[in-house]
């Protein structure tokens, strides 16, 4: 990982984004970093998660139709998303190099650099509710 350039606006992000679990969209992390810069734009918000995303340091979520959301990238771990109100719920299967396929099923000469895995299911609280609508 190359040394990220530091700017106080990028340092702000992230340690927003270290300090959260909840893999939050840029508009929730403008109004968080904001507490700490109020004059900070919406505009660098989004280049800083750029930046921070190029240099590795944090991992962008993107699904078709949603806001990508940002996630600090706490050690090798996966996510576990909820496809009832969209949580992310991260799950740490240890080293992911064991989830990396045999070198033979990957097109020749092509180096892992990432695993991304994501389980997809009913988190307990829209089960409940599901249950609920169900029985209604
Ligand atoms: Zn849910
Ligand atoms: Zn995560």
């Amino acid at each position: 990982m190359k040394a990220t350039r530091q700017t106080k606006q990028r340092q702000a992000v992230l340690e927003v984004l270290r300090g959260t679990r909840t893999h939050p969209d840029a508009a929730w992390i403008f109004q968080e970093v904001r507490r700490a810069l109020p004059n900070i734009s919406l505009g660098t918000v989004y280049r800083a998660l750029d930046t921070l995303a190029q240099d590795g340091v944090i991992a962008t979520i993107e699904r078709a139709g949603e806001r990508t959301r940002y996630d600090y990238k706490h050690a090798d771990h996966h996510h576990v998303v909820c496809r009832g109100c969209h949580a992310i719920f991260d799950v740490d299967l240890g080293a992911s190099a064991a989830l990396r396929p045999h070198d033979a099923l990957l097109p020749a000469g092509f180096r892992v650099t990432d695993v991304v895995l994501e389980f997809h299911g009913l988190c307990a609280d829209c089960q409940a509710r599901e249950e609920t609508a169900r029985s209604a």
